[in-house]
C-alpha cells in the first residue's frame, strides 16, 4: 500500500499546474460510459420488440415508450433504432474530444518535463557534466520523457476503459444479474492467472531498459565523437563489441519477455468464444423450455462483452506497460529532486567590469580527494598579459577552472575589484570573462552563427571580433564567407581556423578579462603562429592569462608566473627568468 502512495506522489509530481484537464477528462469518460452503457442497454428492447418476446418486463419500457409516442411518425422499433444511432454517433464524438484533449494534455507534459530538466541541468555545476556520463544524459533527455508521457497515455486509457467498462458492468446487472455473475466468474480466473505472469517479468523489463538505454547511449555517443582516433588507429572492433555487449542487457531477455506478454492477447480472442459458447450451454440447460425469452438478455451480454472484453485484456497489458515504464518517471524525478550539484553559491554583487588586479590569495584545491593546487598565490594585473606556464599536470587548467569559476577553491580565496569572487553573482561575473580552450568546440552551423554563439550581435561586431582573431580574411575566401557552413564539430575547418573563430567568439563579446588555457598547444606551427598573432592583438584588448606548456608562445608576456606540482615557483619578464637560471631557463633549454 506504501508502494502505491509512493506512485501516486510520483505521477502528482509531474501533474502538478494541470489538474484541470483531468477533471475535464474524468467528465468527458463518465460521459462516454454512460452514452455507450445506455446504446448497448437499447439492444435489449430492440431484440424484444423486434422479436415480440415478452416486451412488458423490458426494464423502462414505459418511459422508452412514452417517448416514442411523442413521435408522430415511424414506429416504435424505428424509434429504438435512430435513438441507438444517437447515442452512438454522440458516444464517438466525445471519445474524440477525449482523446483531442488526452494528447494536448501527454504533450505539455512531455514538454514540461524536457523544459525542466534541461533547466535543472543547466543548473548544475561543472562538476556534475564532468562527473556524468555522456550516454547517461542523452537518455535522460530522449527516452524518459517519452515514456513518462506514455505512462500518462495509459493511465488515461485506462481510465476510459476502465469507466466503460464499470458503466456497461452495471447495465448488464440491470439486464440479468445471474448473467453477469458467470461472467465475472470467468474474468476474475482470467485475470488472476495474467496478472500472477505479467507482475514479476515487467518490472524487471523496465529496470533492463534503462540500464541498456545508458549503455547503449554511452558506446554510441564516445564511438561518434571519437571516430576520428577509432578509424585510425583501427579499432572498431572494441567499439562494436562494447556495442554487442550493450546490447545483451536488454535485447537477450527482450523475445522472452514479449512473448509472454503476448500469451494473454493471443488467449483472450478464443476465450471470448469459449465464454459465449459456454453461456449459451448454461442457458439452454436452465432455461430449456422456454430458451427463446433469453435471446434478449443474450444479445446484449454478447455485445456488451464484446466492448469490455478488449478493453479488460488491455488492463492487464496496461499494468504491465506500467510497471516497464515507471522506472523511467521515477529516475526523471529523483534528478528533478536532486539537490546535490548545486554546491556552488552564487553572490549577489553584479560585476560589470575589471576595475583592479585580479588575485588568487593562498589558494589550495582538491577535486574529490586529490589535492592539485597547494598554497597557490599571484597577481594578474589589470590591462597586462600574464602568461602561467608548467608541466603538464602541473595545475595550469585548474587554475583557469577557478578564475571561470567552474569549481572554488578548498581554501583561499579569489579577489576581483578588491572582492572575494564569491560575492559576484556568477552569471554577470562570467559576462565579462572569455574563454578559450585547447579544444575549440565549434558546432554544425554557419561561422556566423559560430561566432554569435546565441548572442545577438551587429554584423559590424562580427566583423571587428573576427578582424581582431585574424579570421576575417580566411573567412572571407570561404566560398560564402560568414555564412559557410562548418560541418558538425567544424571538421571542414583546420585546427588554427577553429581556435581563431572561437577567440572571434570570445572577442566579440568584448570581455574585460580573457583566459586562454593552451589556445594554441593543439596546433602545427603554421596555424600556431596565426593564433599566435591574434592572441597577441587580442591580449592589447583586455586583462589576459595565457596557460601554455610551449613557452614560445609566452615569451611577449608581462609577466611569466611557473607552476609546478601545484604550486608557484618563480616569476617575472622572460628576461628576468632567464637571467635567474631557474626553473623557467632550464624549460628553455
Ligand atoms: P595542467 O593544466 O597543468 O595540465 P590540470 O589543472 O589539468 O593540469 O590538472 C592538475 C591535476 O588535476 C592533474 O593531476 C589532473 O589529473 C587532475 N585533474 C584535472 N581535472 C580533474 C578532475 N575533473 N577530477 C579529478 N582530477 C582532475
Amino acid at each position: 500500500m506504501e508502494k502505491f502512495y509512493k506512485k501516486i506522489s510520483y505521477l502528482r509530481f509531474f501533474t502538478r499546474g494541470y489538474e484541470h484537464y483531468f477533471f475535464l477528462l474524468l467528465f468527458l469518460a463518465i460521459f462516454i460510459g454512460f452514452l455507450d452503457a445506455g446504446s448497448i442497454a437499447l439492444l435489449y428492447p430492440m431484440i424484444s420488440v423486434g422479436f415480440q418476446i415478452n416486451t412488458e418486463s423490458i426494464p423502462f419500457y414505459g418511459i422508452l415508450q412514452y417517448f416514442s409516442d411523442l413521435v408522430p411518425i415511424g414506429s416504435f422499433f424505428v424509434h429504438l433504432g435512430i435513438f441507438f444511432i444517437i447515442l452512438t454517433i454522440t458516444s464517438l464524438i466525445f471519445q474524440i474530444i477525449y482523446w483531442k484533449v488526452a494528447f494536448i494534455l501527454q504533450k505539455e507534459l512531455i514538454v514540461q518535463t524536457k523544459k525542466s530538466l534541461f533547466l535543472k541541468i543547466d543548473g548544475n555545476d561543472y562538476k556534475f557534466f564532468v562527473n556524468s556520463k555522456q550516454g547517461d544524459l542523452l537518455n535522460l533527455f530522449n527516452q524518459s520523457p517519452y515514456y513518462i508521457q506514455l505512462i500518462y497515455h495509459i493511465l488515461l486509457s485506462a481510465a476510459a476503459d476502465f469507466i466503460i467498462i464499470i458503466f456497461i458492468i452495471c447495465m448488464l446487472f440491470l439486464v440479468s444479474p445471474g448473467g453477469l455473475i458467470l461472467v465475472l466468474i470467468g474474468g476474475g480466473i482470467f485475470y488472476i492467472v495474467t496478472n500472477a505472469i505479467s507482475n514479476s517479468i515487467s518490472e524487471r523489463l523496465g529496470r533492463l531498459q534503462i540500464l541498456s538505454g545508458q549503455s547503449e547511449n554511452k558506446v554510441i555517443n564516445e564511438y561518434i565523437t571519437g571516430i576520428k582516433s577509432i578509424k585510425s588507429l583501427n579499432v572498431s572492433h572494441y567499439w562494436g563489441s562494447q556495442y554487442i555487449q550493450a546490447l545483451q542487457i536488454y535485447w537477450d531477455k527482450f523475445a522472452d519477455f514479449m512473448f509472454i506478454q503476448r500469451i494473454p492477447i493471443l488467449v483472450i480472442n478464443s476465450l471470448f468464444l469459449i465464454i459465449i459458447g459456454a453461456i449459451v450451454l448454461v442457458l439452454y440447460i436452465y432455461y430449456a423450455d422456454d430458451f427463446i425469452s433469453i435471446i434478449p438478455i443474450f444479445g446484449t451480454f454478447a455485445v456488451g462483452l464484446l466492448r469490455i472484453l478488449p478493453k479488460a485484456t488491455a488492463m492487464g497489458n496496461y499494468k504491465m506497460e506500467l510497471n516497464n515504464y515507471f522506472p523511467h518517471l521515477v529516475l526523471v524525478h529523483s534528478v528533478l529532486n536532486e539537490r546535490k550539484y548545486n554546491l556552488l553559491k552564487n553572490g549577489t554583487q553584479v560585476c560589470t567590469g575589471i576595475t583592479s588586479d585580479i588575485i588568487l590569495e593562498n589558494i589550495s584545491f582538491s577535486y574529490d580527494h586529490t589535492k592539485v593546487l597547494f598554497h597557490v598565490s599571484m597577481i594578474i594585473p589589470k590591462g597586462s598579459m600574464t602568461a602561467l606556464v608548467g608541466p603538464s599536470g602541473s595545475g595550469k587548467s585548474t587554475i583557469a577552472n577557478l578564475l571561470l569559476r567552474l569549481y572554488d577553491p578548498t581554501e583561499g580565496r579569489i579577489i576581483v575589484n578588491r572582492r572575494d569572487l564569491r560575492d559576484y553573482d556568477i552569471h554577470s561575473y562570467r559576462n565579462i570573462v572569455g574563454y578559450v580552450s585547447q579544444d575549440p568546440f565549434i558546432f554544425n552551423g554557419t561561422i556566423r552563427e559560430n561566432i554569435l554563439f546565441g548572442g545577438d550581435f551587429p554584423e559590424t561586431d562580427i566583423v571587428y571580433a573576427a578582424k581582431l582573431a585574424h579570421a576575417h580574411d580566411f573567412i572571407m575566401e570561404l566560398p560564402k564567407g560568414y555564412d559557410t557552413l562548418v560541418g558538425d564539430q567544424g571538421i571542414t575547418l583546420s585546427g588554427g581556423e577553429k581556435q581563431r573563430i572561437v577567440i572571434a567568439r570570445a572577442m566579440i563579446r568584448r570581455p574585460e578579462f580573457l583566459i586562454l588555457d593552451e589556445a594554441t598547444s593543439a596546433l602545427d606551427t603554421i596555424s600556431e603562429a596565426a593564433v599566435q598573432k591574434a592572441i597577441d592583438q587580442v591580449a592589447k584588448e583586455c586583462t589576459t592569462l595565457v596557460i601554455a606548456h610551449r613557452l614560445t608562445t609566452v615569451r611577449n608576456a608581462d609577466k611569466i608566473v611557473v607552476i609546478e606540482r601545484g604550486q608557484i615557483i618563480e616569476e617575472g619578464t622572460h628576461e628576468e627568468l632567464m637571467e635567474r637560471r631557474g626553473k623557467y631557463w632550464a624549460m628553455n633549454n
